[in-house]
């Protein structure tokens, strides 16, 4: 979090009556920003997404920085003190996939921790470079991701969850995939519909997965009404299944679940936005998604009846 940037935005957003909704923050930076935390959360009532890839070495190899775990504790302490909302990230990856469970009873302690929110890998940030050494396939992160579910079952859900796109537990509800039912109208971004994303150097994106390959313009030279009504922020925000015409799905019997996937993964890996998502096209034809979703019935939603 850069001091200039976040009181520029602030001083921007209060004056045109604009709303920031949440902070993306390693929360290595929050002892010196002090200030600027206690002006948003005075300004907003927004969420803090703090992403813990890792704990202690494990967080410091995968940051590539000594300390930086350390320096992670006291940011998420001085969130605690502010009594800030917190949400979590965690990408998952080799180096902490056997910490998923630590992870999250490590985060249990703080009463500001609210959801635990889980990825895979993509193309952005560290991830980029730290790619082909991290990453893990999908039978594996589904096998460590089903151990975390038994967890938090047991201890009663303390907490929100959100794995991707895959499972949502949020305001007291459980929603798989398959509750959603794509039809060719939907909107690909249909969760994301109304939010943008502002980074650091100022762009502006319809989602942080887009950047930076998908920028629709700079808060230094435009306004947010400018970018948002843009055509080229309309073109994402509006995008519908049927506009995609992807060969492969047009026929395909998981269209109404995987809605084509992601449009930022499928920049990400190097294919158009306008193309399929290979990451979540292999989740439903190789069948590891049916047998997640028996899961989630079994010990999440019939345990709950
Ligand atoms: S499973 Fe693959 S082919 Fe079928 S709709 Fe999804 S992305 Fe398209
Ligand atoms: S690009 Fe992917 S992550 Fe971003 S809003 Fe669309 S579906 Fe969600």
């Amino acid at each position: 979090m850069y001091p200039v940037t976040i009181e520029f935005l602030i001083e921007k957003c209060l004056k045109y009556g604009m709303r920031i909704e949440n902070i993306f923050t390693n929360a290595n930076l929050l002892e010196n920003t002090r200030g600027v935390v206690n002006q948003l959360i005075e300004a907003f009532d927004l969420t803090f997404y703090v992403s813990v890839d890792g704990l202690y070495q494990a967080y410091d190899g995968f940051r590539g920085k000594t300390n930086a775990f350390h320096d992670l504790c006291s940011g998420l302490d001085i969130l605690e003190g502010f009594d800030a909302k917190l949400f979590i990230n965690v990408l998952l990856n080799k180096s902490n996939l056997h910490q998923l469970l630590d992870i999250y009873t490590f985060m249990k302690k703080y009463h500001s921790f609210k959801r635990l929110r889980i990825s895979n890998g993509f193309n952005l940030g560290n991830w980029v470079s730290n790619r082909s050494q991290y990453r893990i396939s999908m039978e594996e992160e589904i096998s460590g991701i089903k151990e975390l579910i038994r967890m938090w079952v047991k201890d009663g859900k303390p907490c929100e969850m959100e794995y991707g796109h895959l499972f949502r537990h949020l305001f007291g509800q459980t929603y798989l995939i398959k509750d959603i039912h794509y039809t060719k109208d939907s909107l690909c971004c249909e969760y994301y519909k109304n939010v943008c994303v502002i980074f650091p150097d100022g762009s502006v994106t319809p989602c942080g997965l887009t950047y930076p390959h998908y920028v629709c313009g700079s808060i230094h030279s435009d306004s947010l009404a400018q970018i948002w009504n843009s055509p080229k922020m309309r073109k994402f925000k509006e995008l519908k299944i049927s506009d995609l015409s992807i060969d492969d799905c047009n026929e395909c019997k998981y269209l109404p679940m995987c809605g084509t996937g992601c449009r930022g993964k499928a920049l990400l890996n190097g294919k158009g936005y306008l193309d399929i998502d290979d990451t979540i096209c292999s989740l439903y034809k190789h069948g590891i998604y049916d047998d997640f979703e028996s899961f989630v019935i079994k010990e999440v939603i019939n345990e709950s009846v």
